[in-house]
């Protein structure tokens, strides 16, 4: 590995290990240097053989942990080697390096990078890996885009991430870019919108003047890059120069070997304008699919938004808002903006009347009510709905109550006192039900099973 490759990594590594480990760990890890790292085994260097002992006695797993997840290797193991001498010059050799990564490279390279995907309108600082919350329908488009980005044109090209609109499609794709720009700054970025290559390329080839000579300066502008960003593919003109025009890039772009990455909010061969030649191209690489985030996947990006923005909230507010935003993050995002705004202007707390009251979903969308859950875990159970909110004692009858309680609890976020009134139960009998169901999910199968398949029928997920 490259001294300056191995440096990152490592800056890479003591970031994770800084966020990991406990503050008393933190004293041991500034002084550490990096000397070496071979096969997985990551090699540093103290000058104090107290930190030595006790990050290796103390924090071992954790250590090995983060190297994992940093360097993308399931082998990892470090070696801690006390040398106050060897320490010493490392840090040394590492300051001047360092400086000098930063001077030269990052200040020349990632700026011009960054202002050159800056210059297509439409990039979105926030549009990085480290904001993107993962959850089950967009955890796999997530880590190929994040292959891509750790090993441009040697895994998945082209990666094509097609999906409705709203899902993140642009996010992941310029996340590629970011990722690119601050950790691998030699290389070349370039974002752009279809729309906007489409306009490029028709005012280039119809000045009249200097055609050849323009038409070389599009392509320069295209091509000599090492990652391409294509957002909404879609919008490509039907007109046989354009297609050629596309053809063109893509071809010189990957016969160097350079990396390629489309959006669309469908599938190639769903688009008509689309040559088949083009087509073919497309579908060579990835192709992977979003779609829309579940429950918990919402609440978790809207728990983001009100943290990164420091805003206090009640969590059934959340969950209020994420239940009638299923389709389209944007829109779910938008939602949850209104509600805090006004919160913000009238003064009063982001909660569940305040959402309720701006986003006036009453009359539009059937609330979830403790009735429907009860009924449609009634259904499944084939039991009478009748004797779920009675006193039947059946072992069925049962199951299906206190998962019908836990499911009240989990999707309307309302009080057990409210859902002890429709049970005509007590609130504290209401409590055990959700705490067991809430226990025996991660252990039991079929449970998760008939949990996942109630929820679909409620159209939760
Ligand atoms: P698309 O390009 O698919 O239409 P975008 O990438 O523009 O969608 O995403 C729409 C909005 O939703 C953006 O603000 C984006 O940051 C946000 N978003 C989408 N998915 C996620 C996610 N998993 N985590 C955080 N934000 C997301
Ligand atoms: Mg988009």
């Amino acid at each position: 590995m490259e001294n300056t490759e191995l440096k990152n990594l490592w800056e890479q590594i003591k970031s994770g290990l800084i966020e990991v480990l406990p503050e008393s760990a933190h004293p041991w890890i500034y002084p550490l240097e990096v000397s070496g790292y071979d096969k997985g085994v990551l090699t540093v260097v103290t000058g104090q053989m107290m930190g030595r002992d006790l990050l290796r006695k103390n924090h071992y797993h954790q250590i090995v942990d983060v190297i994992k997840r940093i360097s993308n290797n399931q082998n990892s193991d470090f070696v801690i080697i006390y040398d106050e001498k060897a320490a010493k010059s490392l840090k040394k050799e590492n300051e001047r390096l360092q400086k000098k990564t930063l001077e030269s490279k990052l200040k020349e390279q990632a700026m011009e990078n960054l202002s050159n995907m800056q210059s297509a309108s439409n990039l979105n600082l926030k549009y990085k890996f480290e904001n993107f919350v993962v959850g089950k329908t967009n955890k796999f488009a997530y880590q190929m885009a994040m292959s891509v980005a750790q090993n441009p044109a040697k895994k998945y090209n082209p990666l094509f991430i097609y999906g409705n609109a709203g899902l993140g499609k642009t996010h992941l794709m310029q996340a590629i870019g970011h990722y690119t720009i601050f950790n691998n700054p030699k290389l070349k970025v370039k974002y752009t919108k279809t729309e906007d290559y489409v306009n490029d390329f028709i005012s280039n080839s119809r000045n009249s003047k200097d055609t050849v000579e323009n038409m070389s300066k599009f392509n320069k502008k295209y091509t000599n890059i090492d990652i391409i960003l294509i957002d909404d593919i879609q919008f490509i003109e039907s007109k046989n120069k354009t297609m050629a025009q596309m053809q063109h890039t893509f071809d010189s772009l990957y016969n160097k070997g350079k990396q390629i990455v489309i959006t669309s909010d469908r599938v190639p061969k769903d688009i008509p304008t689309l040559t088949a030649a083009l087509c073919s191209r497309f579908e060579m690489g990835l192709m992977v699919e979003l779609t829309p985030p579940d429950l918990d996947n919402r609440i978790e990006i809207l728990r983001k938004l009100s943290d990164d923005n420091d805003l206090k909230y009640e969590e059934n507010a959340l969950k209020y808002i994420a239940i009638n935003y299923e389709k389209n993050v944007r829109e779910l995002e938008g939602a949850f903006n209104k509600v805090s705004a006004y919160a913000e202007v009238t003064g009063r707390n982001l909660d569940l009347d305040l959402a309720k009251e701006v986003l006036k979903f009453a009359d539009k969308k059937e609330e979830l009510s403790f009735e429907k859950i009860a009924k449609v875990t009634a259904e499944y159970y084939e039991v009478d709905l009748n004797d779920i909110k009675g006193a039947a004692r059946g072992q069925k009858v049962s199951l299906a109550r206190h998962i019908a309680i836990y499911l009240a609890r989990e999707l309307t976020g309302k009080s057990f006192v409210n859902i002890a009134e429709y049970y005509n139960k007590k609130h504290t009998t209401i409590m055990f039900a959700h705490d067991k169901i809430k226990k025996e999910l991660p252990l039991k199968k079929e449970l998760a099973h008939a949990i996942r398949e109630i929820k679909q029928v409620l159209k939760v997920i």
